[in-house]
């Protein structure tokens, strides 16, 4: 089992069937096995997506300056922390938002080592608003901060069962990897995660394990070391 996670939720997982926006059943259920993944003992860092608010490279900003776009980007991340926030201490767990764009008034600011002692206290830590930079992603956040607080392994959460070959959701016969490395990813130009992201686990040998989030329970299985989805190593 792992003692210290770095999950990567995306904003659309939150968004579950309704596209946009929170679902407010499914933000519960993901919150109910962050907790029981909790309760296992294991420390649990999160870095939520804001996609189903806006994305900086959307067609929506198709008119906008980049830099703007990806500031919007980057706070809707933290409506999701904040909601993330709220499912989780309804369950009794302490749960802080941590935000790289300093807002006092509603989150912490990111601060590594307090965020370290925040899992020393047994309280989940929810990292939100991205690097802080614009022309970044919530991945490579995921990537960063998992690096920064040293996790064992940084949990992608998506709506497939692994990484395959091809889109499954339109290439029917694409084949699934059980375990790949981060220069086949890059090589096939498998759109798993961006390339940022992807080249920043590699230099700095973070595993990462990719798996859905569509079945009950998934995430405490793979907090408790199950292989499930897909494994990516160095
Ligand atoms: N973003 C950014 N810098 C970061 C992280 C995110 O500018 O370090 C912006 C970017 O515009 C991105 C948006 O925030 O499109 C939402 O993040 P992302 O698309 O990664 O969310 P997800 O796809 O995981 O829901």
């Amino acid at each position: 089992m792992y003692k210290r996670v770095l999950l990567k939720l995306s904003g659309e997982a939150l968004a579950a069937g309704r596209g946009f926006g929170i679902d407010a059943v499914f933000i519960h259920k993901v919150a109910e096995e962050i907790a029981a993944a909790h309760s296992l003992g294991c420390q649990v860092g999160i870095v939520v997506g804001g996609g189903n608010f806006f994305r900086g490279v959307a067609q929506q900003a198709i008119d906008m300056d980049r830099v703007a776009a990806d500031h919007m980007g980057m706070l809707s991340t933290v409506i999701n922390a904040i909601a993330l926030q709220d499912a989780i201490e309804k369950r009794g767990i302490f749960c802080r938002v941590m935000s790289a764009i300093e807002m006092h008034q509603v989150s912490e600011p990111y601060i590594r080592r307090r965020a370290i002692r925040h899992f020393e206290k047994g309280r989940i830590v929810v990292f939100a608003a991205g690097t802080g930079n614009p022309y970044f992603s919530t991945d490579t956040a995921a990537a960063l901060r998992a690096m920064e607080i040293k996790a064992d392994i940084l949990l992608k959460a998506t709506s497939v069962d692994g990484i395959y070959s091809a889109d499954p959701k339109k290439v029917p016969d694409a084949t699934r990897f059980a375990q790949i490395t981060y220069n086949d990813i890059l090589r096939l130009n498998l759109g798993v995660m961006d390339t940022t992201a992807v080249s920043l686990c590699r230099d700095n040998n973070m595993p990462m394990m990719v798996f859905s989030m569509r079945e009950q329970g998934n995430i405490v299985r793979v907090v408790a070391g199950e292989k499930i989805g897909s494994l990516v190593t160095a």
